[in-house]
């Protein structure tokens, strides 16, 4: 969402006249598009806004800014230990940036606009795409499911949904600049709802527009998965097997502290349902460790939860506390070295998972989207199956952005191996 954010604003800058640069030192503008999720990301934004500050002192006609999630969320703090920052602009007040660039000359730089919409989608904006294959394009903005742990719906805003037509149009212009995979993006992309229908009936829409190839989406709240979405997807050979389905915590008390909505025996559902609608479907996930309260029988029960689903690939995080939301107040934190110590057994199984579900892919043909030239031989591409893994394989006539059908042969760590089958090898395979 922030890379989709920042393609906004470079938007944005360039309707004022100005062009992106890699050197910031030739820079006139700087916006610093930050995330407030976990500590650890506003740490990184703290120590970059040191190290750039020299700059500043450089060129004093400089513009820096921070958006974002930061900027909502810790502005005062900003305004008081960071005086050089000019502009801080939270992540629905971006149409702003042309008339504070324009205000430039004037003497008191300061901007400061931290108002949350309720009805702010940037419908009408397109983003600044560089050349590529994927395109991420948000279909809603913001959040009301407030898990206690979570600081997004204060940063964000109420959750609202953006038109089927101006989604429809910025992927036909997405399309008509090259890309052929849209990643659909929301907090809880399948909670999109509209007048136009819901996100079933968008994914259908977009299936149907031409020239796109891929369509993925995330993140999906599994209290908003349901059969008639899964039915579109299955459906629809352009909407890939995956999906990122949001786990959290193994353990009903947890999840119910966590305010996550489902029990354990839910979700477990779900992914039977899922695998019922699509047999070969890639599923990930996320997970919190060290939540407020959680103790080792609950914690293990997160591990069974992954020995009984074997994700394909999973996101796992120490839980941070984030002053403002309600877990953050909760008195039964746990220490860090236990947090850590769960992490560590947590990615351990989580690495020998990954590998077991790519070995289950071995001796199977998967649809390949050729990305780019494999980094280790000019002989060889890396593309990406639906399921989001990354595939090497010998180069032969296909070209960057062709979808080919790849024989896996092995597998690697995260990496699959595979050979190309040509279309006669593949119907003599078929029959
Ligand atoms: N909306 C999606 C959902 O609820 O399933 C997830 C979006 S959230 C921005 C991305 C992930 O960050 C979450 O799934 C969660 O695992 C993690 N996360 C959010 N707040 C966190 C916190 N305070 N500490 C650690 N991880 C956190
Ligand atoms: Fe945060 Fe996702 Fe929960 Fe919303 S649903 S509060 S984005 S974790």
């Amino acid at each position: 969402m922030n890379v989709y954010d920042s393609q906004l604003v470079a938007g944005l800058l360039q309707q004022c006249g100005y062009n992106e640069t890699n050197d910031m030192s030739s820079a006139d503008v700087i916006f610093l598009n930050t995330c407030a999720i976990r500590e650890k990301a506003e740490e990184t934004v703290h120590n970059r806004l040191e190290s750039i500050q020299y700059l500043k002192k450089q060129k004093p006609h400089l513009i820096f800014g921070v958006l974002g999630c930061m900027a909502q969320n810790i502005k005062d703090d900003l305004l008081e230990s960071k005086p050089y920052v000019d502009v801080i602009l939270g992540p629905d007040s971006y149409r702003r940036i042309p008339e504070i660039i324009n205000s430039r000359n004037k003497k008191n730089m300061h901007k400061v606009d931290t108002r949350l919409s309720k009805f702010e989608v940037y419908e009408d904006l397109f983003p600044s795409r560089q050349g590529g294959i994927n395109a991420w394009i948000p279909i809603s903005r913001g959040c009301d499911k407030f898990c206690t742990f979570c600081i997004v719906p204060f940063t964000r805003g109420r959750e609202r949904s953006r038109s089927l037509d101006s989604i429809v149009r910025e992927v036909e212009d997405a399309v008509s600049n090259g890309f052929i995979e849209i990643s659909l993006l929301g907090q809880n992309v399948n909670s999109y709802r509209t007048e136009g229908g819901g996100f079933a009936d968008l994914l259908k829409t977009i299936s149907a527009v031409s020239g796109v190839k891929r369509i993925r989406f995330m993140s999906p709240h599994p209290q908003d998965m349901n059969e008639n979405l899964l039915q579109v997807m299955s459906d629809h050979d352009n909407i890939c097997n995956y999906i990122h389905l949001p786990l959290q915590a193994g353990s009903d008390r947890i999840l119910n502290r966590m305010n996550r909505t489902y029990t354990r025996c839910e979700y477990l559902n779900l992914v039977k349902k899922t695998r019922e609608y699509l047999p070969d479907c890639s599923i990930s996930t996320d997970i919190i460790v060290g939540f407020p309260g959680e103790t080792e029988e609950e914690y293990l029960e997160t591990l069974q939860v992954m020995e009984e689903v074997i994700f394909d690939r999973a996101f796992m995080f120490k839980y941070s506390s984030r002053p403002g939301t309600k877990a953050a107040e909760y008195t039964d934190q746990i220490n860090e070295a236990i947090k850590q110590n769960r992490l560590e057994r947590l990615i351990k199984l989580q690495h020998s998972h990954t590998l077991k579900a790519n070995l289950r892919h071995v001796g199977k043909i998967l649809k390949v989207l050729v990305e780019k030239g494999s980094k280790k031989s000019s002989f060889q591409w890396t593309g990406r199956t639906e399921g989001n893994m990354g595939v090497i394989f010998n180069k032969s006539d296909e070209k960057i952005k062709d979808i080919v059908d790849i024989l896996i042969n092995d597998a690697k760590g995260i990496s699959l191996f595979g050979s190309r089958i040509s279309e006669k090898e593949l119907m003599n395979e078929i029959n």
